[in-house]
């Protein structure tokens, strides 16, 4: 979880570099170009303010013209000054120039009066009587530094700009003072260093009747490129403003989704960890809704496939163990092949099982006859074979075959405990030797013949056989030949009795026969067959020895019970004995 944060967190900060480096092309392309722009334009703006100031100025000096025009006219029309000219009174003209500093005359024969400017403007008129010239007043306008500075002042320049005038291209005098050579022509713009200094400067047509003399106008470039660089730093700072705030946004936009997918990532982990019942929540439609959606769907998917899974587990561990229990509590290998092919059929989802066991009989559960896989499995153990059990469904996982073997691998042990089972159960009921009923199941038999008789009101008599002088056999021939003289007596009780009737080894040579439906008179009957039978029988070990057996012959009558009833087929032996053996004798007849 902790290693997942560190990743969504990255991405974030990803995300922002991302969109500033994304934006800082286009901003950068911007910066470029508005701040050329805003040079260019910057250095246009000045020219025009020149030029400007410049046209005020030039005006400011037509409207002095002007003024010293009218002054001279006004002069020349003074009768005083007339008269002077005419008389040539010097002293008089000296008087009145006197009084009007920027005038001065010019008269015949020499005659002057007032001074002349080094470098001014001139603006003379002819003093004139009717038709005749007296001479000539002029008025100057002095190209000084108080013209310039007045000039500068009137035109409104800005208070670095600096108001020059030319003579060709020497700063003849400047406001404020500069002095060195301006190498622009008249009606242009140029940057030029004059004085060391680099100006953007702006140079005016002529001046009006002052050949040579121009004025012009220098921007100290420091100041030009002051203003330029404020105007970049203010686009600078706009252009940063603006990186911060895709910076702001992207970041936020990148919380936002590392939020969504932190949310998914804890929902996915708790899903890998097994909580399935965790869900996200749906907001929007965009992709993280749909994908919050799909999570979700995903999630419920999984829980209702894991609750399918558990109950069908359940399903096998709950017919396993029903399984158990029914293996556990039959032998009969019959009703075993019968849960063997359910249980099966159930722990594999089978439509049906057939079990065709070793002796041909067949055992069927469901339809295990129709279409589909069919999965084949051997009932075999230690060389012992059952037969084969036979599954029939869609098809089976990888899951049901191993549950399949794994019940048919139980169901061997059990049919082989069955099996054993039989055998032991058969061994306490038949004697070893002869195969014939032990004496216990002998006995068992008396009670079951003698109940039976009883209720069906049927006769039964018992036989009790002895064998004669069995003694003198073992010791004649040996206990071996004694054992194959019980054999073969067992052996002509087989091939003489019904299959109703009961033979046993009642103890030693000694044996019980259950008649049941037989009369002592028919009892006594085939004993007397089974009599004859033993005596004209041979052994084979020895040919020539004869044997033969003596029988005490009962009928079952009711009121007696069993003991009684074979202590008086004992009573009828005993005398058969006594009377030369051999024979049969009757109990009843003993009776009377
Ligand atoms: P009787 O004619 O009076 O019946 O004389 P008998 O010798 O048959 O009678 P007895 O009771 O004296 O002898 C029975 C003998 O049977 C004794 C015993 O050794 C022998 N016997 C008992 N059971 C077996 C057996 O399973 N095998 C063999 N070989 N002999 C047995
Ligand atoms: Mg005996
Ligand atoms: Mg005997």
């Amino acid at each position: 979880m902790r290693f997942e944060g560190v990743q969504l967190s990255s991405f974030k900060l990803k995300l922002v570099a991302y969109f500033v480096l994304l934006s800082l092309v286009p901003l950068a392309a911007t910066y470029w170009g508005f701040s050329t722009v805003a040079g260019s334009g910057e250095s246009r703006q000045v020219t025009l303010r020149q030029e400007a100031g410049l046209r005020a100025a030039l005006a400011l000096y037509a409207e002095r013209a002007d003024r010293a025009q009218a002054e001279a006219e006004r002069a020349a029309r003074s009768r005083p000054l007339q008269r002077a000219l005419e008389r040539g009174d010097r002293r008089k003209l000296r008087q009145i120039v006197a009084a009007e500093p920027s005038l001065y005359v010019v008269g015949a024969g020499g005659l002057r009066a007032g001074t002349v400017p080094h470098r001014a403007a001139s603006f003379p008129v002819d003093v004139v009587t009717g038709t005749h010239r007296l001479g000539q007043v002029v008025a100057t306008v002095p190209l000084d530094g108080r013209l310039v500075a007045l000039l500068r002042h009137g035109a409104g320049f800005d208070s670095g700009d600096v108001l020059v005038l030319l003579e060709g291209r020497r700063i003849v005098t400047a406001s404020p003072f500069v002095t060195g050579n301006v190498p622009v022509t008249a009606g242009r713009s140029a940057t030029v260093r004059v004085g060391g200094t680099r100006y953007r400067t702006f140079v005016a047509p002529g001046l009006p009747r002052v050949p040579g003399a121009r004025l012009a106008v220098l921007t100290p470039k420091a100041l030009i490129d002051a203003a330029d660089a404020r105007t970049r730093d203010r686009l600078l700072a706009g252009l940063l403003a603006c990186l911060a705030l895709v910076g702001v946004v992207a970041y936020l936009q990148g919380r936002a989704i590392v939020r969504n997918l932190s949310r998914f990532a804890t929902a996915a982990g708790g899903i890998a960890q097994g909580s399935l019942g965790v869900r996200v929540p749906v907001r929007g439609r965009d992709e993280f809704g749909a994908l919050g959606a799909a999570l979700n769907d995903m999630a419920e998917q999984l829980e209702a496939r894991l609750a399918e899974l558990e109950a069908e587990r359940r399903r096998v561990r709950d017919a396993l163990a029903r399984f158990g229990e029914a293996l556990a509590a039959t032998h009969d290998a019959k009703q075993l092949l019968r849960i063997v092919a359910a249980t099966a059929a159930e722990a594999t989802s089978a439509r049906g099982s057939r079990i065709v066991s070793a002796d041909g009989s067949v055992v069927v559960s469901g339809d295990a006859d129709g279409e589909g896989e069919r999965l084949i499995l051997p009932l075999t153990a230690a060389g012992e074979q059952f037969g084969t059990l036979e599954l029939v469904g869609d098809s089976f996982s990888k899951e049901q075959r191993m549950n399949a073997a794994s019940l048919a691998a139980h169901a061997v042990v059990a049919l082989e405990n069955a099996r054993l089972h039989g055998m032991v159960e058969r061994q306490a009921l038949v004697d070893g030797l002869t195969g014939l009923s032990n004496r216990r199941a002998a006995s068992d038999a008396l009670h079951a013949e003698a109940a039976r008789a009883e209720r069906l009101e049927t006769p039964l008599s018992v036989v009790l056989a002895d064998i004669d002088a069995f003694k003198d056999v073992n010791d004649v021939h040996g206990h071996a030949v004694g054992d194959e003289v019980l054999r073969a007596f067992a052996d002509v009780l087989r091939e003489t009795l019904r299959d109703s009737d009961v033979a046993g080894r009642w103890g030693g040579e000694e044996f019980l026969l259950l008649l049941p439906g037989a009369d002592e008179e028919g009892a006594a009957q085939l004993a007397d067959r089974v009599r004859v039978g033993l005596a004209s029988r041979s052994i084979p070990s020895v040919p020539d020895l004869r044997v033969t057996a003596s029988f005490g012959v009962a009928e079952y009558a009711g009121e007696t019970n069993t003991e009684q009833l074979v202590a008086a087929a004992d009573g009828a032996l005993y005398r058969a004995k006594r009377a030369g053996k051999d024979r049969v004798e009757r109990a009843a007849r003993a009776a009377f």
